[in-house]
């Protein structure tokens, strides 16, 4: 029996030919490391919420029809107060439930998210769970939602780490719009041919794009920086899907006309500005970049959930634009909050003169919150903050190429700039993979041996975002020469 489950539905509620796709897995799925671990970090945080509720009941699920059929038996044994994760099925629809509570006044249904603010988005979510429990069972009273609580630090009770809030009047209120549209979703799935494509903002992070709505489409109009809704309306109103259509009459902003501009004339823009950017730079110049961690649960004592600490940074010294340069590295102790001990290393590190080259705002924002965190440090980490210069920044107003395709994210100027350097043989090419790694580290998942070479792989890659930097500035100050 093939059945339609959440992640189909909600999809289809944006677009139509996506959820048809996504139900016969016709979608290539992206398996990171980074993806593994918050799954894993999903589970965990499920398995703490139902420490919260002993006298639970799990539905080992096997099949789908084995998980109906134990669902069924709890549900009839009155003994049985609470459900872990029970699943039900409505005409083809079906649903799991995080938690099901057995109360005088009907069933309770808890959703567990492991985010930690107030999630309205989670109502779609709890809204079709809902619809398809309470066609189930009767009455479904309260929907409720278990969210991470902010105040929680690593080593107070359980109980402290969630915040309840009840959110059944707006899932009522949503479940009831739902069930009005179910028997044209499943209509829709279940159809032998897929729904027509129809270019929409939110093409422009689906999965399905270059082969849908950006098929045979180099220079697409998503490519234009910060393409607002009403841009996008405007746009998609007189059939405009590629840049180099978009009329004269259509006002821009400056870095949309930069990007119209480069692909009509098939030049790289140059701003005159740059050279004067460029020479702001004093050398020595160092170039800096920072890993960190973030994990739900937090990994050390005192620590709240989705707290960022940094793990490790490389950092390139440069004399002159032509010689060798230096390197240093740093990476902590995983057992431990080791960011003092890296931040004392910086220090020594990183000199007191020349300018540091980063890219984005991230290096600046660690070194802020370090500095918050380490009063005694905090002179010193301010002064490292004066000498910043992002070259993000210099890229994003005075040089680009069409093949930057409106974006400036070092993983998509890089190979643009310097063709011969990616990430594509290192172990770990992408921050997500990094941070998941660092965590299964701190956490006492790898051996000796596998913490060795994890090691080695982190600092391999952080090693290749200074290098970049490197042979991006000079890239830039040999195309002024
Ligand atoms: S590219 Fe757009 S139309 Fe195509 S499947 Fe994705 S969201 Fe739907």
């Amino acid at each position: 029996m093939r059945t339609i489950n959440k992640s189909v539905f909600i999809k289809s509620l944006d677009c139509q030919r996506l959820a048809w796709h996504l139900y016969r897995n016709l979608i290539e799925k992206d398996n990171s490391l980074g993806d593994d671990f918050l799954i894993f970090e999903s589970k965990k945080i499920h398995a703490l919420a139902q420490q919260l509720f002993p006298k639970g009941v799990k539905v080992n699920s096997g099949s789908l029809q084995e998980a109906l059929a134990k669902t069924k038996e709890l549900i009839s044994d009155k003994n049985i107060e609470t459900i872990f994760e029970p699943v039900f099925e409505y005409n083809g629809f079906v649903a799991r439930a995080d938690i099901l509570c057995r109360t005088e006044e009907g069933w309770h249904i808890v959703e567990i998210k492991s985010g930690n603010k107030g999630k309205r988005k989670y109502i779609v979510d709890m809204a079709y769970s809902a619809l398809i429990i309470s066609k189930n069972l009767e009455p479904v009273s309260k929907v409720k939602l278990l969210l991470l609580s902010k105040d929680f630090h690593l080593g107070d009770p359980i109980e402290n780490l969630f915040a309840e809030t009840d959110f059944s009047i707006e899932v009522f209120i949503k479940m009831h719009e739902y069930f009005l549209i179910l028997d044209d979703v499943k209509k829709m799935i279940e159809s032998e041919t897929s729904p027509e494509a129809k270019l929409k903002l939110c093409c422009k992070n689906c999965r399905m794009f270059k082969q849908c709505t950006g098929k045979n489409i180099e220079y697409h109009i998503f490519d234009l920086p910060r393409l607002s809704h009403l841009e996008f309306d405007e746009l998609c109103k007189i059939n405009i899907n590629q840049i180099k259509d978009i009329p004269n009459e259509i006002e821009l902003t400056e870095s949309q006309k930069i990007v119209k501009e480069s692909i009509i004339n098939d030049k790289v823009f140059i701003s005159p500005n740059l050279t004067a950017e460029l020479e702001k730079i004093q050398f020595p110049v160092y170039y800096l970049d920072f890993e960190s961690v973030m994990t739900i649960y937090p990994l050390y004592a005192n620590i709240h959930p989705h707290t960022q600490i940094v793990t490790q940074y490389s950092l390139h010294k440069s004399d002159n634009l032509n010689t060798e340069p230096e390197h240093f590295e740093f990476i902590a102790d995983h057992t431990k909050d080791d960011r003092k001990t890296l931040a004392e290393q910086l220090i020594k590190d990183i000199g007191d003169t020349g300018s540091i080259i980063t890219y984005s705002s991230f290096e600046r924002q660690i070194l802020n919150h370090l500095a918050q965190s380490y009063p005694e440090l905090s002179e010193s980490l301010n002064k490292i903050i004066e000498r910043i210069v992002d070259l993000e920044v210099i890229i994003k107003f005075s040089y680009y190429d069409k093949n930057f395709h409106g974006k400036t994210s070092i993983k998509k100027v890089l190979p643009v700039m310097i063709p011969d350097m990616n990430y594509s043989e290192l172990e770990i090419s992408e921050g997500g993979s990094a941070s998941s790694a660092f965590a299964y580290m701190a956490m006492g998942m790898y051996d000796q041996e596998k913490i060795i070479q994890t090691k080695k792989h982190l600092l391999d890659y952080c090693r290749q975002d200074t290098l970049a930097l490197v042979k991006m500035h000079r890239f830039l100050a040999k195309t002024v020469q």
